[in-house]
């Protein structure tokens, strides 16, 4: 199953920059975008997130580009998929997909922990284990793209 627009287009994946109040910008966001009647809506994973780090930008009264990929694992390993020019989005084999592809990045990220913990380094695996961390929520959740 594909997901669809309104219009009864299939929607592909793609990345924007969104602008909140003319101040914080939030760029490579992923999203679903229809090219027949060129709407796009924000992919329903990463409303949370992206709700948090706009307070978190507020909170730091922080203006300017911060890029969503960056500060997100997810988004950074579905970013790496949309660059490989995969364009699948059926639902099922998209999701096997990316747990795919989030699995070798937890793979990675392991190897780096050990790297780290080996230089005695806190801060750095602090800030793996936070990368490594909402990649193994996903991967046990299985579900990325749901179907309407
Ligand atoms: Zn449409």
């Amino acid at each position: 199953m594909l997901l669809f627009c309104r219009c009864g287009q299939a929607m592909t994946l793609s990345f924007r920059m969104l602008v909140f109040e003319n101040m914080y910008q939030i760029d490579l966001v992923p999203i679903l975008e229809c090219e027949d009647c060129s709407t796009y809506e924000l992919i329903p994973s990463f409303k949370q997130d992206v709700t948090k780090l706009l307070a978190e930008l507020k909170e730091q009264q922080r203006e300017g580009r911060v890029i969503f990929t960056s500060v997100n694992e997810l988004a950074s390993v579905l970013y790496d998929v949309y660059k490989s020019g995969q364009e699948l989005l059926e639902v099922s084999s998209f999701n096997a997909f990316l747990i795919e592809k989030c699995e070798e990045r937890i793979n990675l990220l392991l190897d780096l922990y050990g790297y780290a913990s080996k230089e005695g380094d806190a801060d750095w695996m602090e800030a793996i284990s936070f990368r490594l961390s909402s990649l193994s929520s996903f991967v046990k959740k299985r579900q990325f793209l749901e179907t309407k």
